[in-house]
């Protein structure tokens, strides 16, 4: 049986969120990027609200300008033309340094290649954020072992990257992204890089993140799949949103996981009692 198969999609607005400030706001907008001879359009007048609590996958061809908008969420880019106010504040005219304030504050951001720093320890990866946050020093380190913990790495904070699965590098990555305990978490296809059952973990590990934690999660990701762990799926196409919609019969990790064979070190404790689950068809789960 394919669970997937159950999962279809509605049209759907924006969840009821009376009253609320959204976390994310824009209006309107457009980013171009002057190439000299040619401009690219690469958004060309997106508005969109995502509120607290919400996970949201965003989907569409390359080149449709997901990575785009995902810069200028996470306050790495500025639009060219509209407005995005973040927790309520308007934050399209604040400078680059401004920017980067306020990114090292309230946003985590994940891509898809990890981008830890090769010589440095995982602990020392994760407690990065930190210093540009200017936390006391004395605090730095038990922020990163916190952080370490919540995605089930407590014991690998002296290993090196190269020393740890692509899966868990990105759980490092996640780790370096929550250390700040910011309000959003945006990641640019953080699945692209890994094989489909560490994805699932991955996938795993923002769901609870999301549920227990009450994150707000913003991913990217190409895969049909993926999308149906987050709670909306908006998909976009030339640089505008072509669908909106909340993910019906929405798949949880948790439970998919026992299914599928293998858990990396770690993840039984934080995602659950990792009891491997009744084989399907009777048959017997492949190693
Ligand atoms: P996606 O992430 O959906 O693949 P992008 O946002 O990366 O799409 O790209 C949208 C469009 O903008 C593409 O045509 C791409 O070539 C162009 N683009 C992206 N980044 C730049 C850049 N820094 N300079 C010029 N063009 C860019
Ligand atoms: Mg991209």
């Amino acid at each position: 049986m394919d669970e997937r198969s159950t999962s279809a999609q509605a049209p759907s607005v924006s969840p009821a969120t009376s009253g609320q400030t959204p976390t994310i706001r824009i209006e309107d907008v457009h980013k171009t990027y002057d190439l000299g001879e040619i401009q690219v359009r690469a958004l060309r007048g997106v508005s969109l609200e995502i509120y607290p609590g919400e996970f949201v996958a965003i989907m569409g061809a390359s080149g449709s300008g997901k990575s785009t908008l995902m810069n200028i969420l996470g306050c790495l880019d500025r639009p060219t033309r509209g407005r995005y106010f973040l927790d309520g504040t308007d934050v399209s005219g604040l400078t680059k340094r401004e920017l980067a304030k306020i990114r090292s504050q309230r946003i985590g951001f994940v891509f898809q290649q990890f981008n830890l720093l090769a010589r440095t320890s995982a602990l020392e990866n994760v407690e990065l954020p930190t210093i540009y946050a200017g936390v006391p020093i004395e605090e730095r380190e038990r922020r990163a072992k916190e952080a370490l913990a919540r995605v089930g790495l407590a014991d690998r904070a002296e290993h090196f990257p190269s020393q740890l699965s692509g899966g868990q590098q990105q759980r490092v990555a996640i780790a370096r992204g929550l250390v700040n305990n910011p309000s959003l978490l945006l990641a640019d296809e953080p699945t692209g890089n890994l094989d489909s059952r560490t994805s699932v973990e991955i996938m795993g590990i923002l769901q609870k993140l999301n549920d227990e934690h009450g994150l707000t999660v913003v991913i990217v990701t190409h895969e049909h799949d993926i999308a149906q762990y987050a709670k909306r799926a908006i998909e976009f196409r030339d640089g505008r949103i072509k669908n909106d919609v909340l993910i019906q019969n929405r798949l949880s990790a948790e439970e998919v996981l026992p299914t599928l064979p293998a858990l990396e070190d770690g993840l039984v404790d934080i995602l659950g009692n990792g009891a491997p689950a009744p084989p399907p068809n009777g048959k017997t789960p492949q190693k």
